[in-house]
């Protein structure tokens, strides 16, 4: 997983409410209402109730998705309506990127056929729908999420624990994970940054700054390896801090530049790397040492002096196919697609 995964997950995430919009308008705002009861309304689509199953499929929710006719949005019975309701956007969001051409051309663009961005382009949509940036902005400062403020966040919304999860994993300032445990230190919920995912009901128990956590402390920092595995404590060492989240814990953890410390240096660093970009703005490809914006790992381009952020035509039209294709496939303002020119 390259560092560059959550951009192209945020960047794909904003496609598909696009696509949303598009083909299902106002949509967007009735699944924030209740996404279930509206998602049940939908012709072709069927949401059915299922048993919760952890080691069930490759989702980072309980929930499923099977393509058909019609498609299923299978959703575990047995979490909290907020929960089940996380998991419906999370399985639209599968039907969204195998059903919509230009959403599914993009996956096919990954050297892994997109099965990694796919999933966490389902949660960072789903997360979308239910936790506006705005409120988001409100709660997180600049320097990243504390777990006090990924907490707080939560409290102030309606969104389920993993909508707080994936926000504030989007506002990690260096590789590293937002996780959500519950009572036995079992991961019901991870979002990822640059590091590998971890699996869904790993037992993290072991680790000893979160065992101090689940013991009662609730807020707890300090530093420790992750469990990749059942037992095998391994990963390289992270900063970790943590805070009580309503009979779960939830913990933050970042190779580096921890919100919490005033210096978190990597044991990596090794002086500042140099990075290639492509501006979003004016296509320009440039090399930079300046520190990548927080939000869309983009540093500012040497010719427009923009970051990646308010990127606002990633796609458009083409007046002969009439196929939405990304900005990429056109030659500058040219209203034909290469295919077609
Ligand atoms: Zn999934
Ligand atoms: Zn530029
Ligand atoms: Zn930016
Ligand atoms: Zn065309």
């Amino acid at each position: 997983m390259d560092y560059l995964r959550r951009a192209a997950a945020r960047t794909q995430a904003k496609a598909m409410l696009t696509v949303l919009q598009r083909d299902h308008p106002g949509a967007a705002q009735r699944l924030g209402d209740g996404a279930l009861d509206e998602l049940r309304q939908w012709p072709g689509l069927q949401v059915r109730d299922v048993p919760d199953d952890r080691s069930g499929g490759g989702c980072s929710v309980s929930g499923a998705y099977f393509a058909g006719t019609p498609a299923v949005l299978a959703v575990a019975t047995s979490a909290s309506l907020a929960r089940r309701e996380f998991t419906g956007l999370h399985e639209l969001g599968h039907h969204l990127q195998q059903t919509v051409v230009e959403l599914m051309d993009v996956l096919l663009a990954e050297p892994d056929g997109g099965a990694a961005l796919e999933d966490a382009a389902c949660d960072a949509f789903a997360a979308d729908i239910l936790l506006p940036d705005t409120l988001t902005d409100r709660h997180i400062t600049a320097a990243g999420p504390t777990a006090d403020a990924a907490v707080a966040l939560w409290r102030v919304s309606n969104a389920s624990r993993m909508a707080a999860c994936v926000k504030a994993s989007e506002r990690l300032p260096a590789p590293g994970h937002i996780l959500l445990l519950d009572r036995d230190g079992i991961l019901a919920f991870g979002a990822s940054h640059g590091l590998p995912p971890l699996r869904r009901g790993s037992d993290q128990s072991q680790v000893p700054v979160l065992r101090t956590a689940l013991s009662g402390q609730g807020h707890v920092e300090g530093r420790g390896r992750l469990a990749y595995r059942d037992g095998a404590v391994a990963g390289e060492e992270l900063y970790l801090q943590t805070a009580a989240m309503d009979g779960y814990v939830l913990a933050v953890a970042v190779t580096d530049l921890a919100p919490w410390r005033t210096f978190a240096p990597s044991v990596r660093y090794n002086g500042p790397e140099a990075a290639s970009y492509t501006c979003a703005h004016c296509g320009e490809d440039f090399t930079s040492f300046a520190r990548a914006c927080a939000r869309c790992e983009s540093a500012p381009c040497p010719d427009c002096d923009r970051c990646g952020c308010d990127r606002k035509v990633f796609e458009r039209q083409c007046t002969a196919c009439f196929v939405v294709h990304p900005a990429a496939m056109f030659d500058g303002a040219s209203s034909r697609c290469r295919d077609c020119d």
